[in-house]
């Protein structure tokens, strides 16, 4: 028997955040079994869904940073108000 390991945070690089420009965030667990990664500035990546809850295993913290990757890389930017 061989599971995966459980990650719940990313083990792959995560891009810097098209809004504040900052490396730090973490993954955030949405619902039981979807998550998304959020930036300390507030913003947010795309929600990712990750199987069943009883499949307690795979990277879903890897998955929520691919969508943001992904997302990263439009050139959208907001500009924020002081
Ligand atoms: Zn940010």
């Amino acid at each position: 028997m061989s599971r995966r390991p459980f990650n719940e945070q990313p083990t792959i690089p995560v891009k810097p955040c098209p809004f504040c420009g900052g490396t730090v965030g973490f993954v955030e667990r949405m619902t039981i079994c979807s998550y998304r990664y959020r930036c300390d500035c507030g913003a947010d990546g795309p929600q990712v869904e990750h199987g069943r809850y009883e499949d307690h295993e795979g990277t879903p913290g890897n998955d929520a940073a691919r969508a943001w990757n992904r997302r990263a890389k439009l050139p959208k930017r907001r500009e924020v108000k002081p």
